[in-house]
């Protein structure tokens, strides 16, 4: 294969809602043309006018350029060979092609009214025949004055088989093919007729979508042949499933918006490497693939057949591994983002403890709001007994301990959680770890769960640790 000349697209209608299963087709269709140096386009599909949404397409440009999908050309990226990349500015060339079908003598305009239609419909169903268009093409059609809407002469082919780069051989029959619209009476195009002029003219060599385009592929077929164009290559992406791979992914199972996942805290590299893994199967148990590393290893024939689950615990699971993998200052501001509102200092001494076992924003600041970290910015009360570890008689049994704690810190690098431990191990090793440890974490955060004590400490930083050690002692005593 000629490496240079891959061109896919992806090709979203306006519809304002950047869903998973299009976002995937967009990474897949990028991968594989930054694969092989070649182009990826960015359509947009604007149509059908009625269900366009205003700020549509630039939702689109953010949820890409979130994800670090960049495109040759698109909405904002003409191209100086074939133009804009929005349908509703190309309505010159589908009217050419349309032109072309015309003179051929393959496309005519519709003569009947709705009420016609219908009685046709109603002759169709009483005679328990399914109604096809073509069995009322008109004889002598008139010239077309874009006044009716323009259909396309189906040819009388029984069966359709062809190849997909995913599926292999596919086939439908008869059923598909009947006389449909090329160009509506608002004077805009069909997606049948659409894509496949723009395909053609911006030089598309793989066509990736959803399965649900299979079954139309028969009437594609008929116009690339009616047009005298060559195939693209067709690449059904396989569908997106629920976290049980059962059913189709649905609003109900979580299924979002692309960008719902960023306000949530994930990385744009982890829902890359989640969103890949979902219906491509790189081989082999391995799990974290960097943007350069997806790229090297996409190939279509690991793109499987039968649907992908999405699994979002899955995507926490990736997005704390990415998250580890961030600077020490990157954790700390990602951190310090999600919680605006609190000392930024103290958020970088927590961000550490936070992110070994929170996974993204949403649950930082859920943990926040439950109340996990109080103790670390505001003051503590707590019971005196709960200063009592299970081996004491009473909570006075660790009154000398926190003293002797409190003398071994005066000295004592507060500079990492570790030092602190450093300064304390020895003598809780002498005297036992929880008898150590134990009191120390309540004194310092007040709670029976809270991060280990020398993180404690090290979030409160030394003067604060003291006193609030000063405090226990003077409770007891
Ligand atoms: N506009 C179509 C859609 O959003 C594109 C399908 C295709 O990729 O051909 O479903």
């Amino acid at each position: 294969m000629d490496h240079n000349s891959v061109v896919t697209r992806y090709a979203p209608s306006p519809t304002g809602f950047q869903h998973i299963g299009g976002i995937r087709t967009a990474l897949f269709a990028y991968l594989w043309a930054t694969k092989n140096n070649g182009t990826f386009i960015l359509r947009i599909e604007d149509t059908d006018k009625s269900r366009e949404v205003a700020g549509a397409i630039k939702h689109t440009i953010d949820a890409l350029s979130w994800l670090g999908i960049s495109y040759d050309f698109g909405p904002d990226k003409p191209s100086d060979t074939f133009g804009s990349c929005l349908q509703s500015d190309r309505l010159d060339l589908y009217r050419q092609y349309a032109q072309k079908l015309i003179d051929k003598g393959l496309a005519y305009p519709d003569p009947y009214s709705v009420e016609e239609l219908a009685a046709f419909r109603e002759q169709a169903q009483a005679e328990k025949r399914p109604f096809l268009y073509r069995d009322h093409r008109p004889e002598n059609p008139s010239a077309w004055d874009g006044t009716q809407p323009l259909r396309f002469k189906t040819p009388k082919i029984k069966r359709y088989t062809w190849q997909d780069a995913v599926r292999g051989e596919l086939t439908a029959g008869v059923e598909a093919l009947d006389d449909f619209i090329l160009i509506k009476t608002d004077g805009y195009p069909t997606y049948n007729f659409a894509h496949i002029v723009d395909d053609h003219d911006m030089g598309v060599t793989h066509v990736m979508r959803g399965e649900e385009f299979i079954s139309s592929t028969p009437k594609f077929l008929s116009l690339y042949d009616a047009l005298q164009i060559p195939y693209p290559v067709f690449v059904t992406l396989p569908p997106i499933m629920g976290p049980d791979g059962k059913k189709k992914l649905s609003k109900r199972d979580g299924a979002k918006d692309l960008l719902e996942y960023k306000q949530e805290g994930f990385l744009p590299i982890a829902m890359r490497n989640f969103l890949a893994l979902i219906g491509w199967n790189p081989g082999g148990d391995q799990e974290l693939f960097d943007d350069q590393a997806l790229i090297q290893a996409f190939t279509l024939d690991h793109i499987q057949k039968s649907g992908g689950a999405f699994n979002e615990e899955k995507l926490k699971w990736m997005n704390k591994e990415y998250l580890a993998k961030l600077t020490n200052d990157e954790q700390i501001s990602y951190v310090q983002s999600a919680l605006p509102d609190r000392d930024k200092q103290i958020v970088a001494r927590l961000a550490h403890t936070i992110l070994e076992r929170l996974h993204n924003q949403t649950e930082i600041v859920a943990a926040d709001k439950a109340g996990e970290y109080n103790w670390a910015f505001s003051d503590i009360t707590y019971d005196t007994e709960l200063l009592k570890w299970k081996n004491d008689n009473s909570a006075q049994d660790a009154l000398p301990r926190l003293q002797k704690i409190l003398e071994l810190l005066t000295d004592a690098d507060f500079n990492s959680p570790e030092a602190i431990k450093s300064a304390l191990w020895a003598y809780a090793e002498e005297v036992g770890k929880g008898e150590v440890l134990w009191p120390l974490r309540v004194a310092l955060s007040g709670q029976e769960r809270s991060p280990d004590p020398f993180t404690c400490a090290y979030v409160l930083g030394q003067t604060e640790t003291q006193v609030r050690i000063t405090d226990a002692i003077e409770k007891l005593e």
